[in-house]
Protein backbone atom coordinates (compact mmCIF):
# COMPACT_ATOMS: atom_id res chain seq x y z
CA UNK A 1 0.00 0.00 0.00
CA UNK A 2 1.53 3.48 -0.75
CA UNK A 3 1.16 6.36 1.43
CA UNK A 4 -1.32 8.03 -0.37
CA UNK A 5 -3.25 5.00 -0.18
CA UNK A 6 -2.72 4.46 3.37
CA UNK A 7 -3.88 7.72 4.14
CA UNK A 8 -6.83 7.65 2.10
CA UNK A 9 -7.75 4.10 3.92
CA UNK A 10 -7.36 5.84 7.42
CA UNK A 11 -9.44 8.62 6.12
CA UNK A 12 -12.58 6.66 4.66
CA UNK A 13 -12.39 4.26 7.91
CA UNK A 14 -12.71 7.08 10.11
CA UNK A 15 -15.58 9.14 8.03
CA UNK A 16 -17.43 5.47 7.52
CA UNK A 17 -17.62 5.25 11.24
CA UNK A 18 -17.92 9.07 12.20
CA UNK A 19 -19.86 10.89 8.96
CA UNK A 20 -18.82 14.04 8.27
CA UNK A 21 -18.35 16.06 11.43
CA UNK A 22 -18.76 19.37 9.92
CA UNK A 23 -16.18 21.37 12.36
CA UNK A 24 -15.70 23.84 13.24
CA UNK A 25 -18.64 24.69 15.59
CA UNK A 26 -18.62 28.56 14.79
CA UNK A 27 -21.45 30.97 13.48
CA UNK A 28 -19.10 32.86 11.78
CA UNK A 29 -15.36 32.80 10.69
CA UNK A 30 -14.09 35.63 13.16
CA UNK A 31 -15.80 33.13 15.94
CA UNK A 32 -13.55 30.36 14.40
CA UNK A 33 -10.56 33.21 14.57
CA UNK A 34 -11.14 33.90 18.46
CA UNK A 35 -11.88 30.35 19.24
CA UNK A 36 -8.71 29.13 17.63
CA UNK A 37 -7.01 31.28 20.04
CA UNK A 38 -8.98 30.60 23.06
CA UNK A 39 -8.71 26.62 22.83
CA UNK A 40 -4.86 26.94 23.28
CA UNK A 41 -3.65 24.78 26.21
CA UNK A 42 -7.36 24.39 27.40
CA UNK A 43 -10.39 21.97 26.90
CA UNK A 44 -13.38 23.22 24.18
CA UNK A 45 -15.97 23.14 26.71
CA UNK A 46 -13.54 25.85 28.63
CA UNK A 47 -13.75 27.89 25.07
CA UNK A 48 -17.89 27.33 24.28
CA UNK A 49 -18.11 28.93 27.87
CA UNK A 50 -15.81 32.14 27.09
CA UNK A 51 -17.45 32.45 23.72
CA UNK A 52 -21.01 32.06 25.75
CA UNK A 53 -19.92 35.36 27.63
CA UNK A 54 -19.72 37.58 24.93
CA UNK A 55 -23.44 37.24 24.49
CA UNK A 56 -23.61 36.82 21.19
CA UNK A 57 -22.08 40.19 20.32
CA UNK A 58 -18.35 39.02 19.35
CA UNK A 59 -17.37 40.82 16.10
CA UNK A 60 -13.86 41.79 15.14
CA UNK A 61 -15.27 45.48 15.71
CA UNK A 62 -16.51 44.87 19.32
CA UNK A 63 -13.03 43.50 20.08
CA UNK A 64 -11.20 46.34 18.89
CA UNK A 65 -12.90 48.64 20.98
CA UNK A 66 -12.60 47.16 23.72
CA UNK A 67 -9.84 47.49 26.84
CA UNK A 68 -7.69 44.05 27.01
CA UNK A 69 -8.42 44.30 30.59
CA UNK A 70 -12.30 43.89 29.79
CA UNK A 71 -11.54 41.46 27.35
CA UNK A 72 -9.43 39.18 29.49
CA UNK A 73 -12.80 39.18 31.73
CA UNK A 74 -14.75 37.89 29.38
CA UNK A 75 -12.63 35.29 28.66
CA UNK A 76 -11.70 34.24 31.93
CA UNK A 77 -13.31 30.95 31.68
CA UNK A 78 -10.43 29.67 28.49
CA UNK A 79 -7.71 29.91 31.22
CA UNK A 80 -4.59 31.95 30.62
CA UNK A 81 -7.05 34.78 30.05
CA UNK A 82 -4.36 37.98 30.57
CA UNK A 83 -2.54 36.87 27.69
CA UNK A 84 -5.12 35.08 25.23
CA UNK A 85 -7.13 38.56 25.59
CA UNK A 86 -3.67 40.12 24.03
CA UNK A 87 -3.61 37.46 21.42
CA UNK A 88 -7.52 37.86 20.32
CA UNK A 89 -6.40 41.50 20.05
CA UNK A 90 -3.20 40.85 18.07
CA UNK A 91 -5.37 38.57 15.50
CA UNK A 92 -7.92 40.96 15.46
CA UNK A 93 -5.46 43.96 14.65
CA UNK A 94 -4.12 42.07 11.71
CA UNK A 95 -7.56 41.09 10.65
CA UNK A 96 -8.17 44.72 10.03
CA UNK A 97 -5.16 44.63 7.22
CA UNK A 98 -7.90 43.39 5.19
CA UNK A 99 -10.82 45.36 6.72
CA UNK A 100 -12.62 42.77 8.83
CA UNK A 101 -13.36 41.23 5.05
CA UNK A 102 -12.69 37.19 4.83
CA UNK A 103 -13.25 37.08 1.00
CA UNK A 104 -10.23 39.93 1.24
CA UNK A 105 -8.34 37.29 2.89
CA UNK A 106 -9.40 34.33 0.82
CA UNK A 107 -8.21 36.54 -2.46
CA UNK A 108 -4.70 36.37 -1.34
CA UNK A 109 -1.62 33.55 -1.33
CA UNK A 110 -1.85 30.73 1.19
CA UNK A 111 1.80 31.06 2.13
CA UNK A 112 1.59 35.14 2.53
CA UNK A 113 -1.30 35.11 4.94
CA UNK A 114 0.30 32.11 7.19
CA UNK A 115 3.39 33.63 6.78
CA UNK A 116 1.16 36.82 8.21
CA UNK A 117 -0.58 34.85 11.06
CA UNK A 118 2.66 33.38 12.59
CA UNK A 119 4.05 36.74 12.57
CA UNK A 120 0.96 37.76 15.38
CA UNK A 121 1.46 37.64 18.84
CA UNK A 122 0.04 33.96 19.86
CA UNK A 123 -0.55 32.45 16.98
CA UNK A 124 1.71 29.08 16.16
CA UNK A 125 1.54 26.66 13.89
CA UNK A 126 -1.63 24.87 15.23
CA UNK A 127 -3.56 27.95 15.53
CA UNK A 128 -2.10 29.38 11.93
CA UNK A 129 -3.72 26.44 10.43
CA UNK A 130 -7.15 26.50 12.21
CA UNK A 131 -7.82 29.89 11.19
CA UNK A 132 -6.82 29.27 7.88
CA UNK A 133 -8.41 26.21 7.10
CA UNK A 134 -11.56 26.68 9.40
CA UNK A 135 -12.29 30.87 9.31
CA UNK A 136 -10.83 30.70 5.39
CA UNK A 137 -10.56 27.22 3.69
CA UNK A 138 -7.51 27.06 2.70
CA UNK A 139 -6.48 23.98 2.12
CA UNK A 140 -3.77 23.36 4.48
CA UNK A 141 -3.59 20.34 7.40
CA UNK A 142 -3.38 21.38 10.70
CA UNK A 143 -1.52 18.69 13.35
CA UNK A 144 -2.25 18.67 16.69
CA UNK A 145 -1.15 16.09 19.54
CA UNK A 146 -3.67 13.37 18.53
CA UNK A 147 -2.33 13.58 14.57
CA UNK A 148 1.24 12.81 16.40
CA UNK A 149 -0.03 10.33 18.78
CA UNK A 150 -1.84 8.33 15.57
CA UNK A 151 1.15 8.70 13.42
CA UNK A 152 3.41 7.19 15.89
CA UNK A 153 0.69 4.28 16.89
CA UNK A 154 -0.82 3.12 13.16
CA UNK A 155 1.90 4.04 12.36
CA UNK A 156 2.70 6.93 9.70
CA UNK A 157 6.12 7.51 9.05
CA UNK A 158 5.47 11.31 9.04
CA UNK A 159 8.34 12.43 10.31
CA UNK A 160 8.60 14.44 13.74
CA UNK A 161 7.93 18.31 14.17
CA UNK A 162 4.84 20.14 13.16
CA UNK A 163 6.06 21.26 9.52
CA UNK A 164 6.95 17.85 8.47
CA UNK A 165 3.89 15.78 9.41
CA UNK A 166 1.93 18.99 7.88
CA UNK A 167 3.84 18.71 4.67
CA UNK A 168 3.60 14.45 4.85
CA UNK A 169 -0.34 15.26 4.94
CA UNK A 170 -0.40 17.49 2.14
CA UNK A 171 2.27 16.01 -0.09
CA UNK A 172 -0.43 12.32 -0.03
CA UNK A 173 -3.75 13.40 0.11
CA UNK A 174 -5.44 15.62 -2.60
CA UNK A 175 -5.17 19.37 -1.97
CA UNK A 176 -8.62 19.76 -0.84
CA UNK A 177 -9.81 21.88 2.47
CA UNK A 178 -12.92 19.77 2.36
CA UNK A 179 -10.91 16.71 2.95
CA UNK A 180 -8.18 18.46 5.54
CA UNK A 181 -11.35 19.93 7.48
CA UNK A 182 -12.83 16.55 7.71
CA UNK A 183 -9.51 14.72 8.52
CA UNK A 184 -8.32 16.57 11.21
CA UNK A 185 -11.93 16.62 12.95
CA UNK A 186 -12.02 12.64 12.57
CA UNK A 187 -8.74 12.25 14.15
CA UNK A 188 -9.57 14.49 16.98
CA UNK A 189 -12.92 12.37 17.71
CA UNK A 190 -11.17 9.09 17.33
CA UNK A 191 -8.87 10.03 19.62
CA UNK A 192 -11.51 11.03 22.22
CA UNK A 193 -13.32 7.94 21.74
CA UNK A 194 -10.44 5.17 21.06
CA UNK A 195 -7.01 6.39 20.62
CA UNK A 196 -7.06 8.14 24.24
CA UNK A 197 -3.20 7.95 26.18
CA UNK A 198 -4.20 4.59 27.21
CA UNK A 199 -5.85 3.42 23.98
CA UNK A 200 -9.25 1.69 23.74
CA UNK A 201 -8.48 -0.40 20.52
CA UNK A 202 -11.39 -3.00 20.98
CA UNK A 203 -14.18 -1.13 18.40
CA UNK A 204 -11.38 1.70 16.80
CA UNK A 205 -12.22 2.08 13.07
CA UNK A 206 -8.23 1.71 12.45
CA UNK A 207 -7.86 -1.15 14.67
CA UNK A 208 -8.13 -3.36 11.82
CA UNK A 209 -4.92 -2.35 10.08
CA UNK A 210 -3.25 -0.37 12.89
CA UNK A 211 -0.23 -1.63 14.44
CA UNK A 212 -0.49 -0.02 17.78
CA UNK A 213 3.17 0.84 18.21
CA UNK A 214 3.96 1.14 21.66
CA UNK A 215 0.31 0.44 23.01
CA UNK A 216 0.94 -2.35 25.63
CA UNK A 217 -1.06 -5.59 25.85
CA UNK A 218 -3.05 -3.94 29.20
CA UNK A 219 -3.83 -1.19 27.02
CA UNK A 220 -6.10 -3.74 24.31
CA UNK A 221 -9.14 -3.88 26.15
S1 LIG B 1 -6.23 0.60 17.10
FE1 LIG B 1 -5.67 1.42 19.10
S2 LIG B 1 -3.68 2.41 18.80
FE2 LIG B 1 -4.58 2.07 16.77
S3 LIG B 1 -5.63 3.98 16.27
FE3 LIG B 1 -7.13 2.64 17.23
S4 LIG B 1 -7.10 3.11 19.43
FE4 LIG B 1 -5.23 3.98 18.49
Amino acid sequence: MTADEKLIAIYESLLACYGELHWWPAKTPFEVIVGAVLTQNTAWGNVEKALANFNGDLSPEMIAKTETTELAEIIRPAGFFNQKAIYVKAVTEWFSRYGYDVSAVRKEPLRKIRTELLATKGVGHETADSILLYAFGFPTFVVDAYTVRLCGRYPIAAGKGYEAIKAYFEEHLPPSAEIYNDFHALIVANAKRHCRKKPICIGCPLEPRCEKVGVGSTDLS
